[in-house]
């Protein structure tokens, strides 16, 4: 672990992305396959590997706390050395003492996480971290601490990773990323590329992919300028969801590659009888049926309309998503809340089916996979509507399945010119959703990228997803709670303060907020507190201004939370250039 700290420390040391992958290289190389497995994995800033579930469950505080015990420093001291460093890793290097007989391998701090991961009850964890601490050298300890809270802080990304091992054993990079993207493990992908086998990776199902990403457009006009062919979707404001079915078992992954299945019991029985082994990508919505049960099935019976967008209005409607958020991180689900609060899947792609992988293949003929499997007969025992290309609707006839659990085959519309968009856009706001995604019919799917081949159109103001770096106790009935919080986007990897936003949550979000602030301060200074930067808000603002009150040299005018997105991870909040671009947009 010496040599991987050293390492860390030469690869923050450089700004050039040439030379941090020759480095990593060469570290990678000079291993054995499994010290480099287990090291790409750590150097991608994760204790364990992308699909695995395992998770450490320490939190900020009571690492910070044990920082602060082996340093044997009061609280004053990690406060300052923490101002001066800005994590609590490069703080756990500072004041941890050196003693003789230190010293870890990666393979045992593995170990020792694994163990960690395992144990039940905080203090059975805080016993092995207290291990893992005091065995490891105070450099080691440092980049033990930055794996644990999940930041390395060394300006390197997954795909800087993947360009290392490539140098390191003589490969693409190219094909270190299509392994690495079918295994969701890059610790396998350097076994794998050690032997010169990447070729051999094959897609795993119940190992969740990436998601495709979208890119904002501001105008109808700009949403036709990037493809000749658009398919246009709603958008739909739920969660995306990856659904993986295979031989009746079905697991379902949020966009943080999260298992969720549990929250939305209603979908796999749906999905288990599909015809074939499948990978979707979707939206789980909270969803308002065209009546219940037996109305949906008259409407069903119908042939299906040329028109596609009579043919949306037919199946139903999107609820609000704080409709959807009282389903979301529940292990439980009452028979109350699924008949109350039904969900449905629009599914809009699917990334394997029938033995195959999809993603390689155009949006053209993955939308034709899509539509046979959707309206395939999926199980002798289920009843199905049958909507034709452009939506499907599934309902099951027993009495349990009552509540209306629908896979629905998101309807997909044609636009040539801004003046149909434009209908279209009008059309998405009026059934509820978000605005529209616009699809370039010739693009493969790209697993975790961000590209101009699906493009996101919203009408209103700009929104920034920013994290919570700060938050202070509110006023008047907001006294004894945490209301006011200090918000950041990324600048490289880091984190700079862009604004502070009072209102926007219900009291019962706010309630629910500041007991996880209280549980995930990292440095409480009275009246204010540095929390972990993990959660997540779309805020929305009239203007922004630049200023030199906060770190980023921008500040919002009359900042307010739109909604908490519990669905999306630090990594997923914005970036100061989407803030410049939304400043020079302004003018
Ligand atoms: P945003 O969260 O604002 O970056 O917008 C992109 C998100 O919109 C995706 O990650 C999906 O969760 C969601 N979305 C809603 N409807 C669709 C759709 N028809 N196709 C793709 N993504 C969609």
């Amino acid at each position: 672990m010496q040599r991987f700290a050293t390492t860390c420390e030469a690869i923050a040391a450089t700004t050039k992305k040439l030379q941090k992958t020759g480095l990593v290289a060469e570290y990678l190389r000079s291993r054995t396959a499994d010290e480099a497995a287990v090291s790409a994995v750590f150097l991608s800033g994760r204790p364990f590997p992308v699909w695995e579930e395992t998770t450490l469950q320490v939190g900020g505080r009571s690492l910070w706390g044990m920082v602060a015990e082996l340093a044997d420093k009061e609280q004053g001291e990690l406060t300052a050395s923490y101002r001066r460093l800005g994590d609590l890793g490069a703080v756990a290097g500072d004041l941890l003492p050196q003693r003789s007989g230190q010293g870890l391998g990666v393979l045992e701090v593995e170990a020792l996480f694994r163990q960690i991961a395992a144990a039940r009850g905080a203090a059975a964890k805080t016993e092995i971290v207290r291990e893992l601490l005091s065995q490891a050298t105070p450099l080691e300890a440092k980049y033990i601490v930055k794996i644990m809270t999940g930041d390395l802080r060394i300006g390197l990304r997954e795909s800087l990773v993947e360009e290392a091992i490539a140098k390191a054993y003589g490969s693409t990079p190219a094909e270190v990323q299509r392994a690495n993207m079918l295994l969701g493990d890059i610790g396998e992908t350097v076994r794998l590329a050690a032997r010169g086998r990447l070729s051999e990776a094959r897609m795993r199902l119940f190992h969740p992919l990436g998601f495709m990403l979208a890119s904002p457009v501001e105008s109808t006009e700009e949403g036709l300028s990037y493809f000749a062919e658009a398919a246009v979707e709603d958008k739909y404001d739920g969660i995306r969801a990856q659904a993986h079915v295979s031989e009746g078992e079905v697991r379902i992954f949020s966009r943080t590659r999260d298992e969720i299945t549990e929250s939305f019991p209603e979908l796999p029985p749906a999905l288990a009888g599909l015809p074939q082994d499948a990978i979707l990508d979707g939206e789980i919505v909270a969803w308002e049926y065209p009546a219940r049960l037996e109305a949906a099935q008259a409407v069903v019976d119908e042939p299906a309309s040329e028109d596609g967008e009579a043919n949306a209005d037919s199946l139903g409607r999107a609820r609000p998503f704080s409709v959807l958020q009282q389903r979301l991180g529940r292990r439980k689900v009452s028979d109350k809340m699924l008949r109350e609060n039904p969900v449905a899947y629009l599914v809009f792609d699917v990334l394997y089916a029938d033995g195959a992988l999809m993603i390689e293949k155009t949006l053209r003929d993955r939308s034709i996979v899509l539509d046979s499997l959707l309206a395939a007969p999926r199980d002798a025992t289920h009843h199905r509507g049958h909507r034709g290309a452009q939506g499907n609707l599934a309902f099951e006839t027993d009495e349990e399945a009552r509540i209306d659990a629908g896979i629905i085959r998101a309807p997909v519309f044609r636009a040539t010119s801004a003046e149909e968009l434009e209908q279209l856009f009008v059309a998405a706001r009026a059934r509820g959703n978000e605005g529209l995604m616009i699809k370039d019919l010739e693009s493969a799917y790209s697993p975790g990228k961000r590209g101009k081949s699906w493009l996101k159109m919203k009408r209103e103001l700009a929104t920034l997803d920013v994290v919570v770096t700060a938050v202070e106790y509110g006023h008047g009935k907001r006294i004894g709670v945490l209301s006011d919080y200090t918000f950041a986007v990324w600048d490289g990897d880091r984190l700079v303060n862009i604004g502070k936003a009072y209102s926007g949550l219900t009291d019962a979000e706010i309630a629910e907020m500041t007991k996880w602030f209280l549980e995930h301060t990292i440095e409480d200074q009275g009246f204010l507190r540095v929390v972990e930067p993990k959660v997540v808000l779309e805020v929305a603002f009239n203007n922004m201004m630049r200023s030199d009150r906060h770190e980023s040299g921008y500040a919002l005018r009359f900042p307010r939370i739109v909604r908490l997105r519990p669905d999306k991870s630090a990594e997923d909040a914005d970036t100061i250039e989407g803030a410049r671009e939304i400043y020079e947009q302004q003018e």
